[in-house]
Parts: C-alpha cells; structure tokens; sequence
C-alpha cells in the first residue's frame, strides 16, 4: 500500500497551494541526496516527498488523487511505474526553489549533484485498451503487443568528445556582477556523455530498433472509459544508459448486449408476461459473473427494481463492489385472442383488477428517486 501523499508532507487534505509548496521545501532540503550520501533511506524520503508534491501542487492531479487516491491518473507513478526519476525531480525545482535550479545542472545545492550529466529518458508510448464489462467488473491482466524501439544489439557507445563524457557544457560570461558560470547539457549527446561509436545497419541514428513485444498490463476493477494507466519502462528504450519511456494505456469500454453500467452499479432490464408477473416465475439473470437465477414473486408490480447486492463493478478503489439493478417490466401482449379477450373484458370490472396501490408499492419515479439518495 502506497503511503498518502498528505502523510508523506505532513500537511492536512485541507492544505492550500502555499502551504504545499513549503512543505515539499523543507522535505526536498532535508533529504536532499547532496546532504546525505549515500543513505538510501534519505533518497527514498526525497523521491516520495516530490512525487507527492508532483501530484498535489497540480489543481487537476490534486482533485483526481483526492477522488482516487493513487490510482488512476497519469503522472506520480500511479499505475507500476517506478515513481519519478531524478531528473523530473530537479526539473520540478525551478517552481519550488525560484528558478535557477531548473535543468540539468544542480550546482548552486551543495556541491552539484552528480556532475549534471543526466541520463535520457525514451519517448512514451500511446495505445488502447478494449474491455469487455465483465473485464472491468473483475479485473483483468490484458497482454498487448507493443512496438516498441529498442537498443539494437551490438551498438557500441564512447565518451563524447564536446563535454569529454561531463554531459556539460560550462560557459564563462562576465556581468557585472562578476564572472558567472552557467552550465548547460551538452547539445552534441543530449547531456548522456556518451555518443554511438557503432551500430549495426538496422538501427536509427539513436542505435535502437522496432520490435514487437508483448507486453503484461495488469487492468485493476473499476476503471473507466477514458482512463490513462501507466505501465512504468515499457515505452521506447533511450539510448545508451538512458532509461526506457512509459507505456501509456488509454482505456475503452466495449458495449455489453444486456447490462448497462452506472459507476459501479449495473442495470439490467428483465421483461416478464402478464401471466409469470400474476403467477410467480423464476428467471435466469445475466450477470458479470455467469448466469444467476432469481425469483420472481407472484403479485409483482411492473417497474419494480430487484437489487443484487455485490453482483456489480469491483471499485477502484478497493471498497467492495457495486450492486446489479434489476428492473422488473411487465410485458403486456399486443394482441389477444377471442378467449384472452372475454376472460379480460370479465376482469374489466373485478375489483382484484383495480390497481390499489399501498404505501409500499411506491411508483417507478419514486423508486429512482430513492436510488440515487
Ligand atoms: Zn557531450
């Protein structure tokens, strides 16, 4: 279970965009790599603080974390991705720390952090999802063949001559305020250190390649059309030491021929003749889990709704599972024969045929009112 991020910066679900920032402030100076190397524990602490932030410091994010918790949204490394990596962090510093921090360089915290060079980062990937209702209602695990660049095999890489492998370029100007030296990541490598030396002829320019992968995508219950997962490193390689993009998976819900989903409940529409709603009936019922059989009872009323409880969506977030509607109609016959049509012009008058209805048989609109309260 992944900690809350109002926990992790210590502040209340109530916190304004002010407080936010000065939290993650402090965090970020407390824990900052620089200050405590080599303690893993610290680095933890730093990553989990500006991934809270990441997420709270966006209104958009916010409001989505608030409704789903870590589910559920791109970014913030919801969906098993690995969280953020060092550099979305310290590109997240020229807001918080008022800029000058911003880019690769980090040389004004400390001491630099590691030199500046930065390792790229592969392009993400786009693709879609369709689900079935009964995938979404369980869960499901989809796997989905993914082209995907790749680093060819027998590319070989040396230290870029430009930045001599800093993955920086250092520039002197003078100001007035005297000498200043600004770095800046090194156009020649994109700031890796490292160019191609060789690569075999079907690679690009980058010494990467396509290749279909079959990729593993765990769909949790409950998700919505519409919906973004991220499935962490299976975007396109980068090259050289650089890391793999993200997957990024847009969900779709496939229409199912009976049932009708509302949130994480379901409808379902059941039409009885006249006779089963007089008499009584069973009826087979078609659910996100197979068939189930309910009873009808004798005497029922036509919009009468029959709730299935846990027959419905399994919520994203974990809190049990929706309920199925059903929704009692009772069908009456377009025609009739002559015999149909004696026994029931006898009834026209028979006071058992007068509609009576009691407190309990509330109307349709007062049953979907009670509903949705
Ligand atoms: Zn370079």
């Amino acid at each position: 279970m992944k900690e809350d991020y109002y926990e992790i910066l210590g502040i209340s679900k109530g916190a304004s965009t002010a407080e936010i920032k000065k939290a993650y402030r402090k965090m970020a100076i407390k824990y900052h790599p620089d200050k405590n190397p080599d303690d893993p524990k610290a680095e933890e602490m730093f990553k989990k603080s500006a991934e809270a932030y990441e997420v709270l410091s966006n209104e958009d994010k916010r409001a989505r974390y608030d409704r789903f918790g870590h589910q559920a949204f791109e970014g913030g490394g919801g969906f098993g991705g690995g969280g953020m990596n060092m550099d979305d962090i310290f590109s997240q510093f020229g807001d918080i720390f008022g800029g000058g921090f911003g880019g690769g360089g980090f040389s004004g915290f400390g001491g630099g952090f590691g030199g500046g060079r930065r390792r790229a980062k592969g392009s993400n990937l786009r693709i879609r999802v369709s689900l079935t209702l009964e995938e979404i209602a369980n869960g499901a695990e989809k796997k989905i063949k993914v082209k995907r660049k790749v680093q060819a095999p027998g590319t070989t890489y040396k230290t870029c001559s430009t930045c001599n492998g800093t993955g920086q370029v250092t520039r002197v100007t003078n100001t007035i305020l005297g000498r200043m030296q600004t770095a800046s990541p090194c156009g020649t490598c994109s700031g890796s250190g490292q160019i191609i030396d060789q690569k075999p002829a079907d690679a690009d320019a980058q010494g990467l390649k396509m290749k279909e992968e079959t990729v593993s995508i765990k769909i949790p219950a409950g998700v919505e059309e519409g919906m973004q997962l991220k499935v962490g490193g299976k975007g396109n390689d980068a090259p050289g030491d650089g890391v793999p993009g993200d997957l990024l998976v847009a969900i779709e819900e496939k229409e199912h021929p009976s049932l009708q989903r509302e949130g994480d409940n379901l409808h379902y529409d059941l039409y009885i003749s006249l006779s089963e709603a007089v008499l009584g009936t069973s009826k087979e019922i078609e659910t996100v889990n197979g068939k189930v059989r309910i009873k009808i009872d004798e005497g029922v009323q036509s919009g009468k709704i029959l709730r299935l409880r846990g027959k419905g969506i399994g919520n994203l977030n974990g809190y049990g599972k929706g309920d199925l509607l059903v929704h009692v109609n009772v069908w009456t016959p377009k025609t009739v024969n002559r015999e149909q049509k004696d026994f029931f012009e006898r009834m026209a008058d028979d006071e058992n045929f007068q509609p009576n209805p009691e407190k309990s048989d509330k109307s349709f609109f007062e049953k979907v009112k009670d509903m949705f309260s």
